[in-house]
């Protein structure tokens, strides 16, 4: 409870939250000079909040990572650790048993979470940005009292949109959902579920009109014992801790007021919270990178010697780190701006194509040439560099393809010249 309290206070927006848009002026005697605030410039809260959220990830989840990953399965003490360090409720407000604190705060925890464990990483980042983010934003009083309160102490959510026939084009959904009067019925199926192993709430994409198409689909508030079924839990390549699930729906009875929105606005609400997603996933790329670039720097700057010298101290091997090191500042100041745009109200939805694209660029070859640069230990399940090459693909897949990203990027400038 303490480590709660603790998360709750330093996690508390700070009063000089800095921000891209936020200009500070400096004066000297002479003339006036004129800065923004860097990006990575986090306040006092926001660097204790990294500072903790680091030592969860080191203390608490490094040890389990490898076996999570072997057994496909995710801890539940790494899952119990989440809500009881307040990370399963970072934006929700505290009147709902949440931290209360800023969207930045919930990036921050993405990043360090990836850089131990991507699949604990990617269980925070959907509960979070897309199913808190989801009932905060559009659930009714009655919907938010009676689930922000658990998600942020002791449920799972999961964020229900894929199916077998309908990926990239999201919409083409077939999960019908039908009005029996004081209930909806719900019949279908759902693919590629995060969550969906250890989640005891479920939001739920259905048309409710498919004649009207896209304009029918409505998004619901499942809870598990309402009669959701897992069908198949995946085998992976990468996160293969975090579980990805084939849902069934069979004539799953939904209470009539467990509608989020508006009925017929499931498309706007998925697009607005997959945007904001989509900087959650380029955070969790940019802690694969990080992660993977730490622990192969250590080994060549500090363990391993040929030809009797230390691997770092060999030019080759300098300039290559050195363009890593480029990358993942680079793709950080694109996540953090566009996490301080959204937070500024700005529109930010290119930016977030644009930082996620890049960050899983970068997390998938800084990855592969940390795998590289530790030579055949980097090739062995003894280290974790495999690993984090194997984690960092799914960032050119999930919540959007690296071509749908790059076709949001292209309409953006395609519509700026007409
Ligand atoms: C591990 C994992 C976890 C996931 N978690 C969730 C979740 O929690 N909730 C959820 O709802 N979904 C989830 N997904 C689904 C994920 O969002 C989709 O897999 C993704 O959107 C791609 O859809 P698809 O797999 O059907 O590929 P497809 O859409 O079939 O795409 C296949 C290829 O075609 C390309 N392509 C498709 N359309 C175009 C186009 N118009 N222009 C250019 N290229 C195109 C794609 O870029 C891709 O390379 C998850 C997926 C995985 C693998």
């Amino acid at each position: 409870m303490q480590a709660v309290r603790f998360i709750k206070q330093a996690a508390r927006p700070a009063a000089k939250v800095l921000r891209p848009v936020a200009v500070s002026r400096a004066f000297s005697s002479s003339a006036a000079t004129f800065t923004r605030s860097p990006v990575l410039e986090f306040s006092e809260e926001e660097e204790l909040f990294k500072e903790t959220v680091a030592k969860f990830a080191q203390e608490v989840v490094l040890p389990k990572s490898r076996a999570m990953d072997e057994a496909e399965q995710m801890d539940p003490e790494v899952v119990q650790g989440l809500f009881d360090t307040g990370l399963m409720g970072i934006e929700t407000p505290e009147e709902y048993g949440g931290a209360g604190a800023s969207f930045t705060s919930a990036i921050i925890a993405v990043e360090e979470l990836a850089k131990v464990d991507a699949s604990t990483a990617v269980l925070n980042d959907v509960h979070s940005t897309l199913v808190n983010t989801l009932v905060r934003t559009y659930g009714s009083d009655a919907i938010k009292e009676k689930y922000l309160p658990k998600l942020a102490t002791k449920c799972v959510g999961s964020f229900c949109l894929s199916e077998s026939s309908s990926g990239s084009d999201a919409f083409a959904l077939k999960t019908r959902a039908e009005d029996k009067g004081d209930h909806w019925l719900i019949n279908g199926s759902k693919m590629w579920i995060t969550n969906a192993g250890e989640a005891e709430v479920f939001l739920i994409f259905a048309n409710v009109d498919p004649s009207k198409g896209y304009k029918g689909i409505t998004c619901f508030i499942a809870d598990k014992d309402m009669g959701v079924q897992i069908a198949k839990k995946e085998k992976k390549l990468g996160i293969r801790a975090s579980s990805t699930c084939v849902l069934s729906f069979d004539d799953l009875q939904i209470p009539k007021e467990n509608v989020l929105g508006e009925v017929g606005t499931g498309y706007k609400i998925a697009i607005n919270c997959l945007n904001e997603g989509r900087i959650g996933i380029a955070s969790q790329m940019i802690g694969i990178a990080q992660g993977a670039f730490d622990r192969a720097t250590d080994y060549a700057f500090k363990d391993r010697k040929q030809f009797g010298k230390y691997i770092g101290e060999f030019q080759g091997m300098q300039f290559q780190i050195a363009q890593a090191a480029i990358q993942i500042e680079a793709a950080r100041l694109m996540v953090y701006n566009t996490a301080r745009m959204k937070e500024a109200g700005q529109p930010f939805v290119t930016q977030a194509a644009m930082c996620k694209y890049y960050a899983s660029e970068v997390a998938n070859q800084v990855a592969g040439k940390a795998v590289e640069w530790m030579g055949g230990v980097g090739f062995t399940r003894e280290e974790p560099l495999e690993k984090f090459m194997r984690d960092a693909k799914i960032g050119q897949i999930y919540e959007g393809t690296s071509n749908i990203q790059l076709q949001t990027i292209a309409k953006d400038i395609m519509k700026s010249k007409s």
